[in-house]
């Protein structure tokens, strides 16, 4: 076996990342996540701790714990070289194999350990909103005039909030009202927080994990987007996650829209990536970015660039605001879908984040007038 730099396996696989490729739910105290212990039946108080700084884990129940090798050698029951290979991808030799590549498909973002009442009002939430997006007229006009179609709401389990059922029907299917106040569906004063909203959820196996609603009253001064408390995710995951590469976009909009044509798109939900939706995004060969076509786009684009590498290009909008423009106006699609094939026949290959690609760094450009030229390198 060659020498292996583990000091560099370990930085190029977090453990906070490997574990949560298992699927094991962590919630931050401070500087530790805390999860329930895969290695015993932890069914009480979660014993299982990750340490981010030092990078280690540690169950309290079990006495064990060490660094992400000995993690996936214990849940996978191999030794210590195969543990190594796996979190290499595979391959030792060669180089070619991106390190945590097998861990690709993994979860980004430990999932907020919500109990079981609390999972089941989000549920429950979805649920009804869905039901009474296509019940109510104006809602549903709302969204198809947004070029949104049926079959891509109920696959994204959009929905509506009329804001005056929630707790009756919370109610009817006998569930605890003060779990639903937990999540932040309902205030403490009972009133309905997504209220007058369209409604997106993020989904993990299943289960809405978080819900994000968007006002159809654009006078009004109420905030554009609302969202349920708690960490924000990278919209989208499960439907992007088997993906080599990805489109990310700032607004559930534009993700509906990208879900709408078929394509692997997540939402940053703003334009900040915090560093785990970096860490994620990193696990893609390519990351198209399809930001908003503002200044505050503009310079999140500059900024993932800058942090993501070579492997991020950018796809610059004309003559629309952002991707969710482009799913109501006529050659929308067609007009996306333009740009994405010559972005990527620029840049075939990704060929490593230490390497400088000039392909990749040029922006291609989005219009919708099929006399305008289509693309030009950024600046030019
Ligand atoms: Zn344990």
């Amino acid at each position: 076996m060659p020498h292996i730099d583990t000091d560099r396996l370990k930085r190029d696989c977090p453990l906070l990342d490997v574990v949560a490729s298992y699927g094991i739910p962590l919630r931050q105290s401070g500087q530790t996540w805390v999860g329930r212990c895969p290695f015993h039946p932890d069914g009480g108080r979660p014993n299982f701790h990750v340490y981010a700084r030092t990078n280690s884990w540690f169950c309290f129940r079990c006495g064990v714990g060490g660094d992400v090798i000995r993690f996936v050698q214990k849940m996978d029951g191999v030794n210590f070289r195969q543990a190594v290979e796996r979190l290499q991808g595979g391959s030792l030799r060669g180089g070619a194999a991106h390190p945590c590549a097998s861990l690709r498909r993994a979860i980004p973002t430990p999932a907020r350990e919500w109990g079981a009442s609390e999972r089941a009002c989000l549920a429950a939430a979805v649920e009804l909103y869905s039901n009474r997006l296509f019940s109510d007229p104006a809602a549903l006009d709302y969204v198809q005039r947004r070029g949104l179609r049926r079959s891509t709401l109920e696959q994204c389990r959009v929905g509506y909030a009329r804001g005056d059922e929630l707790v009756a029907y919370l109610r009817w299917r006998r569930l605890p009202v003060q779990a639903a106040v937990r999540v932040g569906l309902l205030t403490p004063g009972g009133r309905e927080f997504l209220a007058g909203r369209i409604v997106v959820p993020e989904v993990r196996g299943g289960q809405p994990i978080w819900l994000i609603g968007r006002t159809m009253d654009l006078d009004s001064r109420a905030p554009r987007y609302l969202a349920l408390p708690g960490l924000k995710p990278l919209l989208g995951w499960e439907s992007a996650r088997r993906s080599p590469w990805v489109i990310v976009t700032e607004g559930p909009f534009d993700w509906l829209t990208l879900r709408q044509w078929n394509l692997p798109a997540l939402a940053l939900i703003g334009t900040h990536a915090r560093a785990e939706a970096l860490r994620a995004l990193r696990r893609f060969e390519r990351v198209y970015l399809a930001l908003d076509n503002d200044d505050a786009g503009a310079a999140a684009t500059e900024e993932l660039l800058r942090t993501l590498g070579p492997c991020a290009v950018p796809l610059a909008l004309r003559d629309v605001k952002d991707v969710a423009d482009l799913a109501a106006a006529p050659h929308g699609r067609r007009a996306f879908m333009r740009v994405l094939r010559r972005a990527m026949r620029a840049s075939p290959h990704c060929t490593g984040r230490s390497e400088e690609s000039n392909n990749a760094k040029e922006a291609t450009y989005v219009v919708l007038s099929e006399s305008s030229r289509v693309d030009r390198p950024a600046g030019s």
